[in-house]
C-alpha cells in the first residue's frame, strides 16, 4: 500500500494507465460538489480575474452561510492588497517606487514575498515574482498581434531578477533595485488566497468544504456522504468526458496549464508563464499539477515546474517530500513523481 492519500477510481480501459506514458489533448480539474443535498452549500464568485468557488459541509444553513460570506471578503481583502493590476494596492507602490525608494507594507505582504523568494532561490530563478516586467510585453488578453521584438525582449527580461528584490526585515520594506522592475502573483496569489480562504472558514467551524480559486483547489474534512472530496480530471481526448477522478482528503490539487491564458502568433501558441532566463514564454509542456497539503506552495511549483519542464521539474518534487505532480508534455506523454500511483498494478 502506499501511504500518499490520493486515490484513482477509473471506469475506463484499466489497460489505459499500465502504460508509463499515454496519450492526452487537454487536462484538467474541476472541482464537484454534492449539489442539492441539504448540507452542502457552494457559493460561487468571480475574483482575481477567475471563477471562485467556496463548498462547505455543514448542518447548520446560516452558519455556512456565514463562513462562506466571511471566506469572500478575505479573498477581496488579499487582492486588494498583492494585486499588481490594483492601482491602490501596496504591490503597486512598490512597483511605482522601483528604482527609487523602499517601501513599507504590511506584515503579511512582506512574507508573502519572503516565501516566493524561497521558491525562486529553490528554482535558480525559474519561478520569480519579477517576471512581471515582461506584462509589458507579453499580452494574453487578445490585444497582441504580433511577436515581439528581440529588443524589446531584452530590454524587459534585464528588469527580471529576485535578487534585486530586496527585502528588509527590520523596516519591513520591500526596494526593486532597478527603474522599470516590477512584481506580480500571478503565479501563487489564487493559492495564497484558497488557503486563506479555508483558513477563514475552518475557523468558523467548517470541518468540511473546498476552495476553488480560478482551478486552484484546496479540500479538506469529507463529502456530505462520508467519501474522500473528488476532483475530475476531463479526458483530453473526448470533449466533456471525465478521463479519471482524484480523491483527496486535505490536500491542494493546483494545475498549471498551457491552455489557461495564450495567445497565438505566426502559427504558434504562446502561453502565459514566462521563462526568466530568456523573456519567452515556456515550451514543452501542456499541464502541470501539483498536488500537496498547502494551495500556495501547490501554486508556486505547478508554475516552477512547468517553467524548469519534465526532467528537471520531476526532480525537483522528488527532492521534496508531501509534494507529488503529474505532468503533461506538448507530446502528450504524462509523466508522475513516483509516488503517485496512477496505474493499476
Ligand atoms: P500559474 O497559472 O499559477 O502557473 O501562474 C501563471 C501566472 O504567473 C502568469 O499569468 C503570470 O502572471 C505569472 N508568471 C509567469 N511567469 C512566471 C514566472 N516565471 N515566475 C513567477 N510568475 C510567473
Ligand atoms: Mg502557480
Amino acid at each position: 500500500m502506499r501511504s500518499f492519500p490520493l486515490a484513482l477510481i477509473m471506469d475506463l480501459d484499466s489497460g489505459f494507465f499500465r502504460r508509463k506514458s499515454f496519450l492526452v489533448l487537454f487536462f484538467l480539474s474541476l472541482s464537484f460538489g454534492v449539489k442539492g443535498q441539504s448540507h452542502t452549500h457552494i457559493h460561487e464568485s468571480f475574483h482575481m480575474g477567475s471563477p471562485f468557488a467556496i463548498t462547505v459541509v455543514h448542518e447548520e444553513e446560516q452558519k455556512a452561510w456565514e463562513a462562506i460570506k466571511a471566506a469572500e471578503i478575505e479573498i477581496e481583502r488579499v487582492e486588494a492588497l498583492i494585486s499588481s493590476w490594483k492601482e491602490s494596492s501596496q504591490t503597486s507602490a512598490i512597483n511605482r517606487a522601483a528604482g527609487k525608494n523602499a517601501v513599507k507594507v504590511d506584515p503579511e505582504l512582506f512574507q508573502l514575498i519572503s516565501r516566493a523568494q524561497k521558491v525562486s532561490e529553490l528554482s535558480a530563478g525559474a519561478f520569480d515574482i519579477s517576471y512581471a516586467s515582461m506584462d509589458r510585453i507579453w499580452k494574453f488578453d487578445g490585444s497582441m498581434k504580433t511577436l515581439p521584438t528581440e529588443d524589446a525582449i531584452s530590454i524587459s527580461v534585464a528588469k527580471i531578477d529576485f535578487q534585486k528584490v530586496i527585502l528588509d526585515q527590520e523596516q519591513q520594506s520591500v526596494f526593486l533595485q532597478e527603474e522599470g522592475m516590477r512584481i506580480g502573483f500571478g503565479a501563487i496569489g489564487k493559492g495564497y488566497a484558497a488557503n486563506r480562504a479555508k483558513k477563514i472558514l475552518r475557523e468558523m467551524g467548517m470541518t468540511a468544504g473546498m476552495v476553488n480559486a480560478g482551478g486552484d483547489l484546496i479540500a479538506w474534512g469529507r463529502e456530505e456522504d462520508g467519501s474522500l472530496w473528488k476532483i475530475a480530471v476531463a479526458d483530453p481526448t473526448k470533449e466533456k468526458k471525465v478521463l479519471a477522478w482524484l480523491e483527496v482528503d486535505d490536500k491542494a490539487v493546483v494545475t498549471s496549464g498551457d491552455y489557461e491564458r495564450y495567445v497565438i502568433l505566426e502559427g504558434k501558441r504562446y502561453a502565459h508563464i514566462i521563462d526568466p532566463r530568456t523573456g519567452w514564454p515556456v515550451q514543452g509542456l501542456k499541464s502541470v499539477s501539483i498536488i500537496c497539503p498547502d494551495a500556495e506552495i501547490a501554486d508556486a511549483l505547478a508554475t516552477t515546474v512547468f517553467v524548469l519542464g519534465k526532467e528537471k521539474g520531476l526532480e525537483l518534487v522528488e527532492k521534496l517530500r508531501g509534494i507529488e505532480c503529474i505532468i503533461i508534455t506538448d507530446e502528450n506523454e504524462i509523466v508522475t513523481s513516483s509516488k503517485l500511483n496512477l496505474s493499476h498494478e
